[in-house]
């Protein structure tokens, strides 16, 4: 076979011509319909997928729980005592149960899958002769690809050209530091880890730049021969869950006892059949136990992870949805998160004068106007001709430059970093022709930006011979510079003149860049020690990237809402400064610098990260410290990141959060988030999201509680009393079943309160029922069992058969009753007694109106009637039943109400959160 003899060539062993050669492709890449054929030919650039879990094993792994096996038992134990019926209607309610949670698992699986699919991997491949963003999946052999730091590496690719590539190899062959990449062949019989010439599918480029041709993809990648197993199956289970298991399992524990001590009880004192005891007992615990909550738990935590994903935050890892609501800082890079990332020049400094350009946006139509010259002369317009030192500044700007400006469709484009997108544009406008001024002076090699080293560095050939040109932060350039050229005239470097154009720039809000260059011979490497001393400053540029409007609104919400919004940039102090008291921070007077946190210990800054909002001049190393010390402040933080560099402090935060769109792939595997927007207000929106689904987590658990509680109850004290059980086991079993598949799931689809931004982060450590919902529970359950014995002996007097009367009207009450109290749990503390609050969610009208259908068939179906002993009701038990839901209703409605007027510290955290965030509103007000 052609593809495979192909897979066999020992690929780190050919000549780069060699290897184009065999995959018959050249450096200008393949044409589309090349590579569309090659793609039908060799199939999709994908690991075969590990085959899902077989239903039957999922189903079966519902029976894997104490639960299930107790009411396994009692079936079998019914059914050796001859109670046929019994048996078959435990079995059948169980299977129901088992199949419920199954279908909700499923759900919550696929909704998981589908999130994970939005964040498929991408490549930058030539195609049809230019460079494009495409699918990873769509690469075929012979397409040429780059490669970048950060990226993960799309295929099996023979490199062409390297630029101190590194690669980190761990996940192929355990090495764990990075290994130099270069394109001379190696000898055949090397080993996998020292195939130089190779960057292998999976691995991930730690540092520099890499151009190669794929010669492998998807199953025939090294990669693809050794891991059916790399699939990592993400199990549904967060932190919230496991504690919700073991919760559960004591409690199941102490209601097996009680149900024993129970079953004893009425055996020994009074007497009762042993047979009727056992079924009492199963009764008690299948009646106390909650089986519904972890599904629908887990259903919740999965509708939060989609509502989150349709506002553009992608969820990877499940805890994350919880952690979002516990929130308290947001450390936010600036450029691109809370600002647009659409850089226009706007000031030009050249050491002899200061020119205004005119414009926005990336259309290349603007002018120059001299703001001050040393003449004197004020604003007026001029040319590239008036100042040679000017297109000597904007070439340069163009030549030490990796972007690209296109017309698309009427639109003027950027391709590559929005900084250097705008210094094309700047260029365009004073009349340079972009394409011509990179063709006449060719780039021998270069230095990308990296926001450790802040400055990007060009070398290029000149009529004179071969210059290097730097960019970069200004005050690390003015560091590397001796003079100052205007024309050909050289200079001293007045460093406290720059310093204070700098200044007078940044403190605009503009992001500012110096430009220098100087002579370099040609035998010179392009090593950083050489590169950084006696340069020769050409100018610098001020550039504006005006504040997202959204980030605006963002950063509002996030003071309301308790949450410290804080600014981590690479960019100026002042810049930063600017932009920040433009957004809205509060504590903006003195930004704090990468050079202060160098200077401050770990107790000092942590001490200090509590009176400052913006931090500038930071390189990824800070972000690190900057989360540890706001932790040890016991602070909940979520970070951003995008650099390959942002891993650590991206997996130290409580919730790493990547960008999308500029972010790595790298960035986004150390990421509990990904931002599809890049937005800063996303992020506010996820923790919004995040609140309301942690929420409807404890409105759901307060809801169901008092069923199992009541039901619990009742038949305890009818055992311990000696009467007749209100409820027989069989009918608690479908009281369970019924609530949990109806009226349970309704809460999860709830709206956020009006409040929930309003409040302050939930506490870490708060447990997920406190002492006002442990209270809310004791009291409905007491309300209920009241209910349901009152029925029950109201209807015990009738005649005809009354027990299986009373017990149908004892059910009814209870689910209606609980259908009542579903309406009261829709809020936890605010009222329910309005229009909105009665009408206003339809799934809990859908359920209601579901479980009133199931009840009528259970109450007069004759199937029914046999298998659970119910009996039929008359209007006027309906009646009764109606009322006293509504009655129910009422009076919880009091007891919230008698809350809400006292609002006790403890018992209503919006009240304390309220006044938190009016203390940041008025700080906010002084401080401006
Ligand atoms: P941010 O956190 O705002 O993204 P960066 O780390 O990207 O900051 O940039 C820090 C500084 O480095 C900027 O203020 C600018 O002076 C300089 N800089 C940014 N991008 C480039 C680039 N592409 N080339 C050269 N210098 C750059
Ligand atoms: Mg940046």
């Amino acid at each position: 076979m052609g593809s495979d003899g192909r897979q066999q060539r020992d690929w780190h062993a050919t000549t780069c011509d060699e290897a184009l050669l065999h995959t018959n492709s050249t450096l200008s890449g393949l044409s589309s319909e090349q590579a569309r054929q090659r793609l039908a030919e060799h199939g999709p650039n994908q690991l075969r997928q590990a085959p899902p879990r077989p239903w039957w094993k999922r189903l079966l792994a519902q029976f894997d729980n104490l639960l299930m096996l107790i009411l396994l038992v009692a079936a079998g134990v019914s059914l050796g005592l001859g109670e046929i019926l019994d048996a078959t209607a435990i079995a059948g309610v169980v299977m129901i149960i088992a199949l419920i949670g199954f279908i909700q698992e499923g759900k919550a699986e696929r909704a998981m899958e589908g999130i994970r699919g939005m964040l498929s991997p991408r490549a930058s491949v030539i195609r049809d002769g230019k460079r494009h963003d495409a699918p990873a999946a769509d690469l075929v052999p012979g397409d040429i690809v780059y490669l970048e730091s950060g990226d993960r590496v799309p295929a099996d690719i023979r490199l062409l050209e390297t630029r101190r590539l590194r690669t980190h190899e761990a996940p192929l062959t355990g090495e764990s530091v990075p290994v130099d990449k270069d394109t001379a062949p190696v000898d055949a019989e090397t080993e996998l880890a020292e195939r130089s010439t190779m960057a292998y599918a999976g691995t991930l480029v730690a540092h520099g730049q890499g151009l190669g041709v794929v010669v492998g993809t998807g199953q025939h990648t090294e990669i693809g021969q050794i891991s059916d197993m790399l699939q990592r199956v993400e199990k549904l289970r967060t932190p919230l869950l496991r504690q919700l298991d073991r919760a559960g399992r004591t409690l199941a524990i102490y209601i097996l006892g009680a149900a024993i001590v129970t079953g004893l009880f009425g055996f020994l004192v009074h007497g009762e059949p042993l047979a009727e005891m056992f079924m009492a007992s199963v009764g008690l615990a299948v009646a106390a136990i909650p089986e519904g909550l972890p599904a629908i738990v887990t259903i919740g935590l999965a509708l939060g992870v989609q509502s989150m994903a349709r506002r553009h935050a992608i969820v990877r890892r499940l805890p994350a949805v919880e952690t979002l609501g516990a929130i308290t800082t947001i450390f936010s890079d600036k450029t691109g998160t809370l600002t647009c990332n659409e850089m226009t020049v706007q000031a030009l400094c050249l050491p002899s004068a200061t020119i205004a350009v005119s414009g926005m946006g990336y259309i290349p139509e603007g002018e120059f106007r001299i703001q001050r010259d040393s003449a004197g002369d004020k604003a007026h317009p001029m040319t590239l001709g008036d100042h040679p030192a000017l297109g000597h500044l904007l070439t340069a700007g163009v030549l030490c430059n990796d972007a690209a400006l296109a017309r698309n469709e009427e639109r003027w484009q950027i391709h590559g970093d929005p900084t250097e997108g705008a210094l094309l544009v700047v260029a365009a406008k004073a009349g340079l022709d972009i394409a011509t001024v990179r063709h006449s002076y060719t780039r021998r090699d270069h230095l990308p930006f990296d926001a450790e080293r802040r400055y990007m560095a060009s070398l290029n050939t000149f009529e004179d011979g071969d210059r290097l040109l730097v960019k970069g932060a200004p005050d690390r350039l003015l560091d590397m510079c001796r003079h100052v050229a205007e024309g050909d005239i050289l200079s001293e470097l007045d460093h406290a003149f720059w310093l204070q154009r700098i200044h007078d720039l940044s403190s605009q809000g503009l992001r500012v860049l110096a430009i220098a260059e100087k002579r370099w011979s040609r035998e010179t490497a392009l090593k950083e020690e050489k590169i950084e001393r006696d340069l020769v400053l050409l100018g610098l540029v001020g550039m504006l990237d005006p504040p997202r409007d959204e980030a605006i609104q963002a950063i509002e919400h996030c003071l309301a809402a308790g949450i410290r919004p804080i600014m981590v940039t690479g960019d100026h102090a002042m810049t930063a400064k600017a932009i920040a008291e433009r957004l809205g921070f509060v504590r903006t007077d003195a930004p704090l610098t990468g050079r202060d946190i160098d200077r401050l210990d770990d107790t000092e800054l942590t001490e200090c990260i509590r009176t400052v909002d913006v931090f500038a001049r930071v390189a990824p190393e800070h972000k690190l410290r900057l989360v540890k010390a706001m932790q040890a402040n016991g602070g909940i933080c979520a970070m951003t990141g995008d650099g390959v560099n942002d891993g650590p402090a991206l997996k130290r935060a409580d919730v790493g959060i990547a960008m999308g769109i500029q972010g790595t792939e790298a960035a986004k595997e150390a990421a509990e988030m990904v931002l599809a927007d890049d937005n800063f207000a996303t992020i506010v929106n996820a923790i919004e999201e995040g609140r309301k689904v942690y929420d409807n987590i404890r409105k759901t658990i307060t809801f169901l509680l008092p069923t199992n509680g009541s039901q619990g109850l009742a038949i305890l004290i009818a055992v311990l009393a000696g009467t007749l059980l209100p409820i027989t086991p069989l009918q608690a079993l479908w009281v369970n079943m019924v609530v949990a598949v109806t009226l349970g799931l309704a809460l999860a689809f709830e709206k956020g309160e009006p409040d929930l931004m309003q409040r302050a982060p939930r506490p870490p450590n708060a447990p997920l029922l406190d002492l006002f919902l442990l209270w809310r529970v004791v009291f409905v359950s007491c309300l209920l069992l009241l209910c349901v014995f009152g029925m029950f002996a109201w209807l015990l007097h009738g005649q005809d058969n009354p027990l299986a009367l009373a017990r149908s009207g004892a059910v009814n009450m209870l689910v209606m009753g609980s259908a009542a109290y579903l309406i009261n749990s829709r809020f936890l503390i605010n009222s329910s007694l309005s229009w909105h609050g009665i009408f206003g969610s339809r799934p809990v009208w859908l359920a209601i109106g579901l479980v009133v259908l199931i009840q009528l068939g259970w109450t007069y179906l004759p199937v029914m009637q046999h298998l659970f002993e119910s009996a039929p009701l008359l209007p006027m038990h309906w009646l009764a039943i109606l009322l006293a839901s509504v009655g129910l209703f009422l009076i919880i409605e009091l007891e919230k109400r008698f809350w809400r007027k006292r609002r006790p510290a403890g018992l209503a955290p919006s009240q304390a959160a309220a006044n938190a965030a009016d203390q940041t509103r008025e700080t906010r007000a002084n401080s401006s």
